[in-house]
């Protein structure tokens, strides 16, 4: 593989970048414990995008976890594969628990983290680079976020389990626009309490 672009995000950042169909894209958890959130869209018509909902009605009849880990493939709302984990040391990546924004700050953890950066914010300021906005935010997925559902379904956000250095590669299956935010939530253990750098590799 050729790499064609090498990028540490820094802590609490966003990150965008086009795949072309083929493309693989490595998210390194450089230091561990990093939850990196990610939208994914149709590079070339971005109504069509990422479904957490068909992705893990797919996963469930295939027979798989509630979370995303190697051979999951990620669909569209057309039920279309959009990228293939194709290689992951965590084993664990959410997409029920959506991004971390002021609103919800507010409701979990008190008014006075209100103001606080959070990824709604990242992507909002990223998706305004493409000309989308508020009503293009849909559901996302967690890498490296650590989100048991219990039996009862109640659902948490739990240490993470990703080691130093520990990766996923995702592979494009059609020409994919990634919206990323390093996220920089320290009010749960999404991230250890300590937002740390990303590196992004992409090859092809
Ligand atoms: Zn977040």
């Amino acid at each position: 593989m050729t790499v064609v672009s090498d990028v540490v995000v820094p802590a609490r950042a966003p990150f965008s970048a086009t795949l072309q169909a083929g493309q693989v894209m490595r998210i390194i958890d450089l230091e561990s414990q990093q939850a990196v959130d990610a939208l994914f869209y149709n590079a070339y018509d971005t109504t069509e995008r990422y479904s957490a909902q068909d992705t893990l009605a797919a996963e469930a009849a295939a027979g798989r976890k509630f979370h995303l880990g190697l051979g999951s493939v990620l669909l569209s709302n057309e039920l279309r594969p959009m990228l293939t984990i194709v290689a992951d040391t965590c084993g664990f990546h959410d997409t029920s628990a959506g991004a971390c924004s002021c609103e919800s700050n507010t409701v979990r953890f008190g008014h006075e983290t209100r103001f606080m950066h959070s990824c709604r914010e990242n992507f909002l300021a990223e998706l305004g680079k493409y000309g989308m906005g508020k009503r293009d935010l849909v559901s996302n997925v967690n890498f490296f976020m650590n989100v048991p559902i219990r039996p009862n379904g109640e659902l948490t956000v739990d240490d993470g389990v990703s080691k130093p250095g520990g990766y996923v590669d995702l592979r494009a299956e059609m020409d994919v626009l990634v919206l990323i935010s390093n996220c920089p939530q320290v009010n749960n253990p999404c991230n250890g309490f300590n937002p740390t750098p990303i590196r992004i590799i992409i090859s092809e």
